[in-house]
This record gives structure tokens, sequence and C-alpha cells, in this order.
């Protein structure tokens, strides 16, 4: 077999380890990340955070409706207890028995709002968990899968590196530093077949001085234009 047939083989290889190493490196990069829990998980807290706000707002607002409750309920004994000896006090009484009624009214609807709102917290709350229990058995079997194949990839990554250094250990040592160098400036392809006459990586057409070394294969022979080395087909 000719040094350039070799090489190809040699990049066969190597483009199979490139695409087994990418496809890991994806795997492995999905494993960490756990986008879609995350985002569910940031928002759960998000509103139970909100609930404990609502929660102690409204166990102060209740605090203090308590207080004017009783308030109300004193001021009410003494207006009508006929306990007021003097009675240029009763308006004033009377004012504050409203003021303060008043007051209980408004505390009222404010503790209403803050149940309403807790309770809007609440089921989106429930629906949170409801999601990111559906997005967790889902991501439970995304995870085995991905688990499965970073394994399988593991496992042909070595099968095709073992092969690949036993074919390398074959070659002319300067040939292959050659090809890792043009491989690695030419975005993972240094050879190029050739067929009809044209380079198929750069679509050049060869000059049929050059195609004639090409074909003979007795030596490597680059593309003028792209630099590769090229191996002829047809
Ligand atoms: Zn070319």
């Amino acid at each position: 077999m000719t040094i350039i047939k070799q090489l190809f083989s040699l990049q066969e290889l190597d483009l199979a380890l490139d695409s087994v190493r990418s496809q890991k490196a994806d795997a492995e990069k999905e494993l960490t990340a756990r986008v879609a829990l995350e985002k569910i998980e940031r928002s759960l807290d998000d509103e139970r955070s909100k609930l404990e706000v609502i929660q102690s707002a409204h166990r102060m607002q209740q605090v203090e409706a308590e207080t004017m409750r009783q308030r109300s309920s004193t001021l009410d004994e003494q207006l009508y207890s006929g306990e007021v000896a003097n009675s240029r006090d009763l308006p004033s009484l009377q004012l504050e028995v409203s003021n303060v009624k008043a007051q209980v009214d408004q505390k009222e609807i404010l503790l209403l709002e803050l149940s309403v709102r807790a309770e809007d917290t609440r089921r989106r709350i429930a629906d949170l968990e409801k999601e990111l229990a559906e997005v967790q058995a889902a991501w439970d079997l995304r995870q085995a899968y991905l688990n499965q194949q970073v394994a399988l990839l593991t496992a042909e990554e070595a099968e095709l590196s073992a092969q690949r250094s036993q074919l390398a250990q074959t070659l002319d040592q300067l040939e292959v530093l050659k090809y890792d160098t043009l491989r690695r400036s030419k975005g993972g392809t240094a050879v190029a077949k050739v067929e009809r006459g044209l380079c198929q990586s750069c679509r050049m057409s060869l000059p049929s001085q050059h195609l004639q070394r090409v074909r003979a294969g007795r030596q490597t022979v680059n593309c003028s234009s792209c630099g590769r080395m090229l191996l002829f087909l047809a």
C-alpha cells in the first residue's frame, strides 16, 4: 500500500476519533448542564421566597388587626356601659369607636388581599413542583441514556485510538508528522481525494503533470491550491 493510502486510512481513523470525541464532549456537557431543571428550580425558589414574605406580612397584619379589634371592643364596652361620666366626652368616644372600626375594616381587606396573593403563589408553587417532577423524571431517563452513551463512546475512543497508534507506528514518521501538522491547519483533513482531475477538498483542477505524480503514488504530492496531500482515486 502506498504511503498516501496509509495516511488516508490514518485520516479515516482520526476523523472517526474526532466524531467520537465531539459526541462524547456534547454528552458530557449536557450531563453537567441540567438547564431545564435549574430554570424551574430557580422559579420555585423565587415563588417560595415570595410566599414567605406574604405569609410574614399576613402574620404581622393579623397581630395588628387583633389589637385593633380588642381596642374596638373595649371602646364599645365603654360606650354602652354608661360609664362615660362627662357627656362632653361622648362625641369624641363615638368618633374614636368609628375610627377604630374603619381601621379594622381596612385591615380585614388587607388581610383578605394577602390571603388571595398567598393562595395564588401556593398554586404557582404546586404547578412548578409538578413541572419539576415531570422534567426530573425525563431528565433521569436522559441522564441514564447519556451516561450509557459516554461509556460506549469512551470504549469506542479507546479502540480507535489503539488502532490509530498501531497504524501510525508502521508509517514513515516524517510523513506522519507532515500529515499531523497539515491536519491541524486544514480543519481535520490533511489528505484530499482526487476525482476526475479535481482536488475534492478545494475543487481545483490539477495540471496533468501533477496528476501523473499523484497517480504514481510513489511520494506524497500536495495540492498546489489548498496544500493537502493528494490521493488518486479515478
Ligand atoms: Zn486542494
